[in-house]
């Protein structure tokens, strides 16, 4: 069975004061469904993070990070690093560290590497522009993200990955996919996977979903019978809305 994962991205939000105060709230919260739970802080506060979650079944994890081992890149963060204060998941290839720092397939496919060889897991994101999908080229955009990241690696390595699919006009825009538009677009990507990898693959990595997921509407996508979970950006930020979307499934 494929694992249920909702996971918070908090990306440049709360200083250290609310950070305490998210992951207070956080620890107060029940889980009622099966679904994994995630947060990522910022990288100051992530080793904080991990501090208080560690007695809980909370995952802190990053959201970045580069793919040298170590060297002159400044302002950059290593998987060792990150292994070192504890954490074992990175979000990799957001849509805004694609459009606002450059990252692209090719870089994005180099620091995969670099987690799988820290032994970290990975949660890929991509998904087309409004653009795109006004043209019908969402799957020919998807499909090429994810053969240009993913493709080069051998089938274990799936075990380590997971996607998520963030069609970029649905982040942040209150607009989010029909939960008929995201389950045709994950069948779609299952089918890729199937295709070079094979069902047993295809069926076992997590298919994630994120662009504009809330407590109203996450029950009705997580539904879908290839969606096995949210990325959630603004509705992360507070720990009952974040818990009704973990608890949606
Ligand atoms: P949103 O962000 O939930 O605020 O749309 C999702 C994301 O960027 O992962």
């Amino acid at each position: 069975m494929r694992k249920h994962i909702v996971a918070g991205n908090w990306k440049m939000n709360n200083n250290l004061s609310k950070t305490e105060n998210l992951l207070n709230e956080l620890k107060k919260q029940t889980k009622s469904s099966d679904a994994e739970v995630m947060v990522a802080p910022t990288f100051v506060n992530l080793s904080h993070a991990f501090k208080t979650l560690k007695q809980t079944d909370i995952e802190a994890v990053a959201q970045n990070m580069h793919f040298a081992e170590n060297g002159a890149y400044t302002g950059e963060i290593s998987a060792d690093m990150l292994k070192s204060i504890g954490i074992n998941t990175v979000i990799l290839g957001h849509s805004e560290r694609r459009a606002y720092y450059n990252e692209t397939d090719a870089s994005l496919a180099k620091k995969i590497d670099a987690a799988l060889a820290n032994n970290m897991r990975s949660i890929f994101c991509f998904g087309e522009e409004l653009a795109d999908r006004k043209s019908g080229n969402q799957e020919t955009i998807v499909a090429s993200q994810i053969k240009n990241a993913l493709f080069h690696l051998k089938a274990d390595a799936f075990t380590n990955i997971v996607l998520a699919y963030e069609p970029v006009w649905a982040i942040g825009t209150g607009e989010t996919a029909s939960p008929e538009q995201a389950q045709e677009m994950h069948a779609f990507i299952r089918q890729l996977l199937s295709d070079k990898y094979g069902d047993a693959v295809a069926n076992s990595v997590s298919i994630l979903y994120g662009g504009s997921v809330k407590p109203n509407n996450a029950r009705e996508i997580f539904s879908k019978p290839d969606v096995d979970g949210g990325l959630i950006g603004g509705a992360s930020l507070k720990a009952e809305d974040f818990y009704a979307i973990v608890n949606a499934f």
